[in-house]
């Protein structure tokens, strides 16, 4: 089985899917042709951009009151800076036992895992209880227009689903006695803003004691970063705390406001 993950996860390396944002890129079809192939079974491509496919399976369980599961992989991946890379990131080669590539780790591992998972319940070798969805996502990496948001909006008759587990759960969680499965209550977002600075125009032959608006606006990007954000610790927060298995010292100054800033920023 090992050996099927493995393979199945450079093949997706190789296929590129790179998603830099824009509509064009990404071209997840290339890695929805290679899964076709792996499971042997067609399933129920979704492509609401040239090129950009999703692939979906929905496997009936046995119990029709047995909850529903979907496993949701990405496809795609972001750029590469190829300068930054002792390997060629594309070539998916396997050195000292660890398979280097772009997405080798977010998180064409996982979806070549999971993939491999789910295909004796395509084949029929085995059979869900519940429902079991295996949704291979186009466009995790640039917001999902093309990918997971398009299927919740236009497919929902296909996608819905009690359970979903994804890429969440990686990296592992420190754990005492057995793996723990983070639940998702909120994401953090981009909080795209436009900052304007104002001056007075002058001369460039008098710069000093000027009213100059790049002064201003370098004194207040140097402000964000050097501000202290208000930390508030919520009920979640807690939990999640308190599951993992950290020193007590720990899980007390994660769970104090005063506190959380100075003990991650010694981590
Ligand atoms: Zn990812």
């Amino acid at each position: 089985m090992s050996s099927q993950v493995i393979s199945l996860l450079q093949t997706l390396i190789q296929n590129a899917c790179v998603n830099d944002g824009t509509r064009e890129s990404g071209q997840e079809h290339r890695s929805v042709a290679t899964l076709q192939e792996f499971f042997g079974v067609e399933g129920e491509i979704f492509e609401p951009a040239p090129g950009r496919q999703s692939l979906i399976y929905r496997i009936s369980g046995t119990e029709s009151d047995a909850p529903s599961l979907a496993l949701v992989p990405h496809l795609d991946v972001v750029p590469v800076d190829a300068a930054g890379w002792t390997q060629e990131p594309f070539a998916a080669e396997i050195i000292d036992g660890f398979v280097f590539g772009r997405g080798a780790v977010d998180m064409l591992n996982v979806t070549a895992a999971m993939a491999v998972a789910v295909r004796p319940y395509l084949t029929g070798e085995l059979e869900p209880r519940g429902d079991l969805l295996f949704v291979a996502a186009a466009d995790e990496e640039g917001g999902g227009r093309y990918g997971a948001s398009a299927l919740v909006e236009r497919r929902w008759d296909l996608v819905h689903i009690d359970y979903l587990l994804t890429e969440v759960a990686y990296p592992p969680l420190s754990y005492a006695s057995e793996p723990i499965i983070p639940v998702s209550i909120g994401e953090k977002g981009a909080f795209w803003s436009v900052l304007t600075t104002t001056g007075t125009p002058g001369h460039g032959s008098a710069p000093y004691q000027s009213d100059n608006a790049l002064r201003k606006m370098v004194e207040a990007l140097h402000g964000i970063f050097e501000s202290a954000t208000p930390v508030s610790i919520s009920p979640e927060w807690a939990n999640f705390v308190t599951a993992l298995a950290l020193e007590d010292e720990l899980k007390e100054a994660l769970t104090d406001p005063d506190q959380t800033r100075p003990s991650t920023d010694s981590l």
